[in-house]
């Protein structure tokens, strides 16, 4: 019956598709080769995981600083 084997085609290629992601993700991860390092604005220390409470709370002010000498020399 056509439904069944629709169904079975959809279970196959969901089953399939993480595979294939994670595939993708490899090819392009050598191909890019690695990013370009994150340093924070304010005093260019190389930030790791800019989005942890800790990186936040020790370089988050450093970079409203900077943010603001910004906006200071444009002005
Ligand atoms: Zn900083």
């Amino acid at each position: 019956m056509l439904k069944d084997d629709l169904q079975l085609l959809f279970r196959v290629r969901r089953d399939k598709a993480p595979q294939d992601i994670l595939a993708a993700i490899d090819r392009s991860a050598k191909v890019n080769g690695p990013g370009d390092l994150i340093r924070c604005a304010g005093c260019g220390e190389i930030l790791y995981d800019v989005s942890s409470p800790e990186t936040l709370a020790e370089h988050g002010p450093h970079r409203e600083r900077a943010s603001e000498q910004r906006r200071f020399r444009c002005s």
